[in-house]
């Protein structure tokens, strides 16, 4: 509730909110046990080392990890920097070639841009299908003699795509090169085997999985093959070298919680979410023309999903649902395939390495349904989503000349000379 008016929350793609269950776990580490973890010559140190550990099985166990693989820093970002910093730095004598795709998180691909802007590395932007899955024999055609690193996201924050992970870890392994994964939005939400996937390293986040901002992972493989990377922080010698810094000790016990809840409710949750999905889905197709959906229709994250509304501007669109129309509607959160960067609206690089044209772009909204999400909220939406673009669409000319079957191709065409 915030000033009387409802809101409804359907941004899970982008944090999700802590679940009590969480919160209960880590109060005490904030108060009477505030000991630091590396401190070793009193019980507050040791009652701290002692959460931190048992965090690290918590997390471990919900990807098929060791425990003493897992390393603490502040987030899914700064995951990805050092996994690609960290070995490209380690294994430069080995190469600098990495292969990623082009629909990567901004940390994969800002990480992977300012790398080559140094000299650092060279580095292949795999093209996606219409789904936005990879070829995984694109990776395999992709690695040359100087490839050290392929970094491959487990499923896409914008579309909820999932990657064939396992393939490609089994061509990463058959060539002898690590494979890198960004797992934040699977983490979690499916079944995760870093050993019968072939994974090396593997990035996450906290706050992704009703946990706590600003506290992530990266989990690091020490056995066939053992995987070195630089640390990109110096100090103390932390988390064995790879990560200096004193422990978030309360946030560390959050994920630790969180991953232990989200093992134990995987199924159940995402059997769920994707019915409740499925619903929002069934409405909205049941009663509008011309939408689309974004992304693969079955690979998908069970809570996403990613539509274009041919005629609507997003962000008009966002306007009507977010509660800055009038009307005593609950304001809903969700998110356009746009982003504003400086004074243009760019439609989503994800959206247009599908091939979506820039107009349909323009038009996609991402739901992101989630654990505290409701059928009655479902209803709520799938209405005012209908009416909105009901009422947007009787405003749009464009519309009712599709509708009266004018070629708007050949009119754009002819409109531009
Ligand atoms: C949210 C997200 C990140 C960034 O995570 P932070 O913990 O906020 O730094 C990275 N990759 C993906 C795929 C994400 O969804």
């Amino acid at each position: 509730m915030s000033g009387g008016r409802r809101r409804i929350y359907m941004d899970n793609h982008a944090t999700t909110p802590m679940d009590p269950r969480v919160l209960e776990a880590m109060m005490p580490w904030f108060t009477e046990r505030f000991g630091n973890a590396a401190s070793r010559n009193h019980a507050f140190g040791w009652e701290a080392e002692e959460a931190v550990d048992r965090a690290r099985e918590q997390v471990a166990r919900l990807i098929g990890g060791k425990a003493k693989e897992v390393v603490w820093l502040s987030g899914a970002t700064e995951s990805d920097n050092l996994a690609i910093k960290g070995v490209l730095e380690f294994y430069k004598d080995k190469g600098r070639h990495v292969i990623t795709a082009t629909t990567e998180h901004k940390a994969v691909l800002d990480t992977c841009k300012a790398l080559e802007r140094k000299g650092l590395a060279r580095v292949t932007y795999l093209p996606v299908d219409r789904t936005g899955r990879i070829d995984p024999e694109q990776v395999r055609q992709a690695i040359a003699d100087d490839t050290v690193l392929v970094s491959i996201m487990f499923a896409n924050n914008e579309i909820g795509t999932i990657q064939p992970i396992a393939e490609i870890g089994r061509i990463a392994k058959e060539r002898g090169v690590l494979f890198h994964t960004d797992a934040t939005q699977g983490f979690g939400k499916l079944p995760i085997d870093v050993d019968a996937m072939g994974i090396d390293l593997l990035s996450a986040t906290g706050h992704k999985i009703y946990g706590p901002k600003g506290c992530g992972v990266l989990w690091v493989r020490s056995r066939g093959p053992r995987v070195r990377l630089t640390a990109q922080m110096d100090g103390g010698g932390h988390e064995r070298g790879m990560r200096s810094g004193t422990l978030n000790v309360p946030g560390i016990v959050g994920i630790g919680a969180a991953a232990e809840i989200a093992r134990a409710e995987m199924a159940a949750e995402a059997a769920r979410v994707g019915a409740m999905r499925d619903r929002l889905q069934a409405k909205l197709e049941a009663e509008l023309d011309e939408i689309y959906l974004n992304g693969h229709p079955t690979e998908r994250l069970p809570g996403n999903l990613n539509l274009s509304f041919a005629y609507i501007e997003g962000e008009s669109m966002l306007m009507g649902l977010n509660g800055s129309s009038k009307g005593d509607h609950p304001a809903i959160a969700v998110s356009s395939g746009s982003a504003c960067t400086s004074a243009t609206l760019e439609p989503s690089y994800v959206l247009k390495a599908l091939g979506v044209g820039d107009e349909l772009a323009h038009t996609s909204i991402r739901f992101g349904l989630g654990r505290f999400n409701t059928n009655e909220e479902v209803d709520q939406v799938a209405d005012r989503v209908i009416s909105e673009v009901k009422r947007l669409r009787d405003l749009s000319p464009l519309y009712e000349m599709a509708k009266e079957g004018v070629d708007l191709k050949t009119y754009f065409a002819g409109a531009s000379h």
